[in-house]
């Protein structure tokens, strides 16, 4: 990220993969494709693919680490090795644990945990296709499988990538972008309340370049959300047909 470079990433106001600046790449949102799960959901942001699973609420084992006053949000990021082109190396790195962390403070804010003592759900976001913007892609992901599951939720949380590319500011990065442009923030919020609950930046940018990434981030995620009802209305109207 941050790396300057040759590499033209908008040409004529087109980007590598012919998007204008403030457009996402195709977003495909499926809800329960893990029959096992409690809930789960699969997330596309153009060859970015998210799997989502949750299971819960149910018991933490072993005990001592039971809350006695709420339940708890357990969270697990994992990019797999076929994800990308040269091969994964396996495993958890700091990288999965951080974005594992940060997916759980983005999306605590919107469960009722301390109504379930005791318990852990577990939320797990597996990428099988890295193309930028993972983090956000599992968070949306996750976000669903939670509905999915029926853990009641105040709201749906709602994530998107902005930044910076060729001297201009984008909507949802792809790996170029993100590899090469020259700032890049994961956003998520829960669009009906105004609350923002993850904002990561890494490279350089103005304040008011900032400002206007959060315009932009913030219409995206209205336009998200709308895919994530679509997704669970779908679901539920095929179910009930
Ligand atoms: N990436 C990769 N190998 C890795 C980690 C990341 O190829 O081990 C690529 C992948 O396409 C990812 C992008 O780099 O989407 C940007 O990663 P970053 O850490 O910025 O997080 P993300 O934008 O995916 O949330």
């Amino acid at each position: 990220m941050g790396h300057k470079s040759d590499i033209k990433l908008i040409v004529d106001g087109k980007r590598t993969d012919g998007r204008t600046v403030d457009q996402c790449r195709e977003v495909t949102m499926e809800v329960n494709v893990i029959p096992a799960a409690d809930g789960s959901a699969k997330v596309g942001f153009g060859s970015t693919v998210a799997l989502a699973s949750v299971y819960g609420p149910r018991e933490l084992f072993p005990r001592f680490m039971q809350e006695s006053d709420t339940g708890i949000l357990r969270t697990r990021y994992n990019m797999a090795p076929f994800s990308v082109d040269d091969r994964k190396k396996p495993g958890q790195d700091r990288r999965s644990q951080e974005i594992s962390k940060v997916m759980k403070h983005a999306l605590e804010p919107v469960l009722f945990l301390q109504e379930f003592p005791k318990v852990t759900v577990d939320a797990f976001a597996e990428v099988i296709q890295a193309d930028g913007s993972t983090r956000v892609t599992g968070i949306n992901a996750v976000s669903l499988a939670l509905v999915a599951a029926g853990i009641p939720m105040s709201h749906m949380v709602t994530a998107v990538s902005v930044g910076k590319a060729d001297g201009e500011l984008v909507t949802d990065l792809n790996g170029k972008e993100d590899n090469f442009g020259e700032a890049d923030m994961g956003f998520a919020m829960v669009h009906d309340t105004g609350e923002v609950t993850l904002l990561q930046m890494d490279g350089e940018l103005t304040l008011d370049e900032i400002k206007k990434l959060l315009d932009m981030a913030q219409t995206a995620c209205g336009q998200i959300l709308e895919k994530q009802k679509k997704a669970l209305r779908d679901f539920y109207v095929k179910r009930g047909e």
